[in-house]
């Protein structure tokens, strides 16, 4: 667990808001997003949802029996991440290498979604024959 940190890959956010309520819960036991250290700032006019962490994970990656943060672990799009600096940012360089290969990955990253690495163009024949 060294040296990681929580990051933030905004363009991944869904807005969702599963990891507000997660932390809330965690904090208080009830859901209220002004309470969670993550709080998702909607920009309606762009379309996008900006996740805002005023905490680094570290504290709660230690109480987590896998060693990573709840709002990681409940984030569905990966959005969320508790790595280190270089692997955070290898990860972000997978994503941009992974997206000209799938669309799927402008909404959820490589790292969370098991599926195997080849354009839709393939999955999409075997399946087919
Ligand atoms: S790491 Fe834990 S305390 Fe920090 S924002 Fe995520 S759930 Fe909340
Ligand atoms: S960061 Fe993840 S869990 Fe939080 S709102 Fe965005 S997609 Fe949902």
């Amino acid at each position: 667990m060294k040296d990681k940190r929580l990051y933030v890959v905004e363009d991944l956010c869904s807005g969702c808001r599963m990891c507000e309520m997660v932390c809330s819960f965690l904090r208080i036991r009830a859901y209220n997003s002004r309470k969670s250290k993550v709080r998702i700032v909607k920009v309606e006019w762009e379309g996008v949802n900006i996740p805002i962490a005023d905490c680094d994970g570290i504290d709660c990656a230690k109480l987590s029996p896998l060693g990573v943060p709840r709002c990681v672990e409940a984030c569905p799009t990966g959005a969320l991440m508790f790595a280190e600096a270089g692997e955070a940012a290898e990860r972000r360089r997978l994503l941009a290498t992974q997206r000209i290969m799938q669309p799927i990955f402008k909404v959820i990253a490589p790292w969370k979604w098991p599926f195997p690495w080849r354009p839709w163009r393939e999955v999409a024949h075997e399946e087919v024959g």
